[in-house]
């Protein structure tokens, strides 16, 4: 039977400090975070180092070891944790956005163990080597059982255009808290860096069971907007544009008209999944047309459906991670990452050895897909 545990409406009032972000100035924005009294203990040391062999960036918070984990391993733990669950509680941070859903709603509030939080003093002396910014969590459903795999596709669209507008305040009103960005052109300046992950099943880095996506805006850029970018400086194309070429047509899952669906020819693990927007000048969520969200939620939704049902049908845990690359130079692509396969040694001194072929998996992915019903 469908568990129809939520976060009842009612619990929302007292944590409810906005309707919508865009109510908010980014000023307001950040006084919010530096108000919360649950942050309070668990900001983050505000420094960043860099390897100097590859330019990898390391934050640091060590109160993120004592995060509440709901993804526990025993059936039973698992009941109990759903039960326990903060968020359907209501026992989470204050909320800046709020939109309902055909069953429910869908929110946008703050990370209780950011990995970036606003800076109150001037970091001058050591300015290179402090960072800072927002953490933003943004929960798909009031509903604990339901995520992007089981909500109707209209509910996907305002979930998604919630995530755009969330993306667009930041990105282009930051401009008192974060130095310009190399996505910045003459006509629209960009102001820091926004990242946008999800981390689906414990496997994946998922602390909490409650469907939800993270949102950072930082003044430093993640290593791969970095890599997007120098491969754009490189080639003097937009990486997406390079895949659209160059990735083979039999590694295509599904071409959804404005969006395709591949499996990239260099793919790391099984069933690695990329969504590349088919205009290549389009950078942002934001930025996308009426009719390009639409593909990008439902492709959004359909990746996430088949990677939990092949999950399952290999015997692994659920367990996924989702990465929207919105960074300068590289048009804009999602990257869909299922945990088949753990990370080893030689992984980590930079050579993947993968257990599947990409032809193999693009196969397998476009069966999985004809054979979804429209949600
Ligand atoms: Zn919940």
């Amino acid at each position: 039977m469908d568990n129809l545990q939520q976060l009842d409406f009612k619990l929302v009032e007292s944590i409810l400090q906005s309707n919508s972000i865009e109510n908010l100035d980014m000023k307001e924005i950040s006084n919010l975070f530096l108000n919360e009294s649950s942050i309070f203990n668990f900001r983050p040391e505000s420094i960043f180092q860099i390897d100097p062999r590859n330019g990898e960036l390391i934050v640091y918070n060590s109160s993120r070891a004592t995060r509440p984990s709901s993804g526990l391993d025993d059936k039973e733990q698992k009941q109990k944790a759903i039960e326990n669950c903060p968020i359907c509680q209501g026992k989470t941070t204050g909320i800046m956005d709020i939109i309902h859903l055909s069953e429910g709603f869908s929110f946008i509030n703050k990370n209780m163990f950011p990995i970036f939080f606003p800076y109150e003093t001037d970091p001058l002396n050591n300015l290179g080597t402090v960072s800072f910014g927002l953490h933003f969590l943004q929960w798909t459903s009031s509903f604990h059982n339901r995520d992007w795999h089981n909500i109707p596709a209209k509910d996907a669209i305002i979930v998604l255009s919630r995530l755009a507008a969330l993306e667009k305040k930041l990105l282009l009103e930051s401009f008192d808290n974060m130095p310009g960005s190399l996505s910045s052109s003459q006509d629209k300046p960009t102001y820091g860096y926004v990242s946008i992950i999800k981390n689906y099943g414990k496997a994946a880095g998922g602390s909490l069971a409650h469907g939800h996506q993270q949102i950072v805006s930082s003044n430093i850029m993640p290593k791969q907007f970095f890599n997007n970018w120098s491969f754009y400086e490189r080639r003097g194309i937009h990486f997406t544009k390079y895949l659209l070429q160059e990735n083979p047509e039999e590694l295509i899952v599904k071409d959804y008209g404005k969006a395709v669906l591949v499996v990239p020819y260099f793919m790391r693990r099984p069933f690695d999944m990329f969504l590349i927007v088919k205009d290549t000048s389009k950078k942002f969520l934001h930025e996308l047309d009426e009719e390009e969200l639409e593909t990008v939620a439902k492709a959004w939704q359909e990746a996430t459906r088949v990677i939990l049902l092949i999950l399952k049908k290999i015997k692994k845990e659920e367990a996924y991670n989702i990465a929207v690359n919105n960074g300068p130079g590289a048009g804009l692509y999602i990257e869909f990452l299922p945990f088949t396969q753990l990370i080893g040694g030689y992984e980590k001194i930079g050579l993947w050895v993968c257990q599947e072929s990409p032809f193999k998996a693009a196969e397998t992915l476009r069966s999985f897909i004809l054979e979804l019903e429209p949600l």
